[in-house]
């Protein structure tokens, strides 16, 4: 770097190595039940450890992303997503010398509150909860490490740090953000969430469109020949074939899907330390004044990510093959939750009282702690459950 770009250069460095606009653990906003610091790691380190040993975290292993878990060994499950939010997500931080363990908290927990079979499960939950407050993932994971783990001595949930949950709830209703008093209060007063925050949001898409397409392809859902009208793509195989002609096809799949995450980080690391210089960013709360979001793409490559992930809409997520099994899981969790609500004892004793405890607080309790157990179950729990209730056969 030039003395020149030096002295115009506005980042100012905390001993620590990070950014001056990165996320700092000694400033942590800190726990809803007060605790002494960790001795031997940071804040943000024991709020990923206590995601890490959650039950809820452990579960992600069982739960859809797109394919059903039992469809096939390779496919990415919520877990193995997480696990590569994480690892994308941390790259990044440590090129913009952002806080790598808030990402990888933020990575780890971001997807906890996801119902079994992806989003057809969601949309379930979501229509038997429409008279009862309604049913969003984003706001059950943050739900479940603020309540509904129930291992440690002093408090519900894990206590995490302010800051790991404001990036937990990436989105929220104005009515909803006005419940949840702190953590809801810049979506009121329209401020940017940390940098770190924005930064696993972003991680997020990269990693689902990639593995989306490799998933696909491995499926024989989608094939080469159709994706090569996504331009990201095609460059990206183009740029394979040229480099090594006659390789086999499936270490071109990999070769091209990997070049495509490189140029989508690589953009958006540039890009992002571009707009962090521009707007002359030197503290976490110049990072919340901005009128956008600073971790962003260049227009370029945001229209490419944007044409990507219109072609798997239309291609992957709407595949009749893909729906067809939706529609059952959409059955299956329809028929779950109108027999725990005409029976609640049909429910395990756990959340029966579960529910008892959550009427002091909230007006739809019975059917809020039905959510809360079938947002919780596996697919294949949730395939279990919905055997012993209704498969006639198991009588016998
Ligand atoms: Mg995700």
């Amino acid at each position: 770097m030039s003395p020149e770009a030096l002295a115009t250069t506005p980042r100012v460095d905390r001993a620590s190595g990070l950014a001056a606009y990165a996320a700092d653990p000694a400033a942590s906003r800190g726990r809803n039940h007060p605790e002494a610091p960790p001795r031997h790691r940071s804040d943000f380190q024991r709020d990923r450890d206590r995601i890490v040993h959650s039950s809820a975290f452990r579960r992600l292993e069982y739960k859809t992303q797109v394919f059903i878990s039992h469809e096939g060994d390779l496919f990415r499950n919520r877990l193995t997503h997480s696990l590569e939010v994480a690892q994308i997500g941390r790259s990044i931080a440590r090129a913009l010398r952002l806080n790598e363990d808030l990402v990888e908290a933020i990575a780890l927990a971001h997807d906890l509150g996801h119902t079994p079979f992806g989003h057809a499960g969601q949309h379930a939950l979501n229509d038997c909860m429409k008279a009862y407050g309604g049913f969003e993932h984003n706001l059950q994971s943050l739900r479940i490490v603020d309540l509904l783990e129930r291992h440690y001595a002093e408090f519900d949930g894990l206590n995490l740090t302010f800051e790991t949950r404001e990036g937990i709830l990436k989105h929220c209703s104005p009515q909803r953000a006005l419940e949840l008093g702190a953590i809801g209060r810049r979506f009121l007063e329209k401020q940017q969430p940390s940098l770190e925050a924005q930064l696993a949001n972003v991680a997020d898409e990269i990693a689902y469109n990639n593995h989306d397409v490799d998933d696909g392809l491995r499926s024989g859902l989608l094939d080469m020949d159709q994706l090569t009208e996504v331009s990201l793509f095609r460059e990206c195989l183009e740029a394979v074939h040229a480099r090594y002609p006659g390789l086999e096809p499936r270490r071109v799949q990999h070769e091209t899907v990997r070049r495509m995450i490189d140029a989508l980080v690589s953009d958006l690391i540039e890009t992002s330390q571009a707009a962090i210089d521009d707007q002359r960013v030197q503290s976490p709360d110049d990072v919340r004044q901005a009128d956008q979001s600073l971790i962003r793409f260049s227009p370029e490559m945001a229209d490419q990510a944007h044409e990507l992930k219109v072609f798997l809409r239309e291609n992957l997520y709407h595949h009749h093959q893909v729906h067809a099994v939706m529609h059952k899981a959409r059955q299956l969790i329809q028929d779950l939750f109108a027999a725990f609500d005409s029976e609640p004892r049909l429910m395990p004793e756990r959340f029966q009282r579960h529910a008892e405890q959550l009427a002091g607080t909230d007006p739809h309790a019975p059917q809020r702690a039905i959510a809360d157990y079938i947002a919780g179950m596996t697919d294949r729990h949730a395939i279990r459950e919905h055997h012993r209730l209704f498969d006639l056969g198991t009588l016998t």
